[in-house]
């Protein structure tokens, strides 16, 4: 039995306020980000250890005062959120939204899980996967099998571009592995390339749409810092620029809509492309 704070402290009072105005000010940008995946968000943890370059949870906590540049990467519990009793909520939840679930948080993520799961909730677990994390959940939420749909974050084949960008993520190796796991399992698996990394993700979707029972959600980098860059990350980041500019995005397009029915079916445009095609008349057919 897991042992659960009794007391709520000051610190996660005042984290609550700022996630709620925070909320507000995303809820006024209609369908963005997370609200196209799931109706409702849930987080165990206060910051993040993965620490990618263009995370907008960060950025947001920042802005916020809620965390800081250096301790972003400290996940504190958010005692609140564990303590809870879930009950069965309108739609989808997404869990986690603003961080992950990595071996040191595993165990509450487990308990909120469990009680979101209980309570009758759909959910959908997205991650940067970590194998031993996936094969405990995957043993310890057996039996919610038929509410869970998971969404692993696989931005690249390259794992140089992993190192870079989610510098305390798994490898591409360890990634693919876990989803060919939970397939295996008999799990329903989905994928997110958003932000994709490498110039041509189509190579990313053809390796691994076998093992996505549902669906591949494609993005872009939509926060792509221009300050503070050190001359080793410079070739990082024009790079991203360039993969992310319109010509390149209309490459990419193009080049999946002549991909095979059974791989395009599967196939979701995320909002950073389908605002761009929107402000130019077009509407995606993806
Ligand atoms: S895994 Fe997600 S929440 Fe964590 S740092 Fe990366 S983008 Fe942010």
């Amino acid at each position: 039995m897991e042992r659960i704070p009794a007391l709520i402290d000051k610190k996660n009072k005042r984290n609550d306020k700022m996630i709620k105005t925070e909320s507000k000010e995303v809820k006024k940008k209609k369908g963005f980000g997370t609200k196209e995946y799931a109706e409702s968000n849930v987080n165990a943890y206060f910051g993040c250890s993965n620490n990618c370059g263009y995370c907008y949870a960060k950025k947001m906590a920042i802005r916020f005062g809620r965390k800081t540049e250096d301790n972003w990467r400290e996940m504190v519990l958010n005692k609140k959120a564990v303590i809870k009793n879930y009950k069965k909520r309108k739609g989808r939840i997404m869990f986690p939204s603003s961080h992950d679930i990595t071996p040191e948080s595993l165990e509450y993520c487990v308990i909120v899980l469990r009680k979101l799961l209980k309570a009758g909730n759909e959910v959908l677990i997205v991650t940067k996967p970590n194998l031993w994390c996936i094969h405990e959940l995957l043993n310890r939420l057996e039996e919610f099998k038929s509410q869970i749909l998971f969404r692993f974050t696989i931005t690249s084949i390259s794992d140089h571009k992993l190192r870079f960008w989610e510098p305390n993520a798994p490898n591409y190796e360890e990634r693919v592995f876990s989803l060919k796991l939970a397939k295996y399992k008999g799990f329903k698996t989905s994928m997110s390339i958003e932000p994709y990394l490498d110039a041509d993700p189509i190579k990313l979707i053809k390796a691994l749409n076998l093992y996505c029972t549902g669906t591949m959600w494609l993005g872009k980098m939509n926060y792509i810092k221009t300050k503070g860059i050190l001359p080793n990350e410079k070739k990082f980041y024009d790079f991203q620029r360039k993969i992310s500019s319109w010509y390149s995005i209309q490459k990419i397009i193009s080049n999946l809509e002549k991909l095979p029915n059974e791989i395009k079916s599967k196939i979701k445009i995320k909002d950073s492309i389908t605002r761009l095609y929107a402000k130019k008349g077009v509407v995606l057919k993806f």
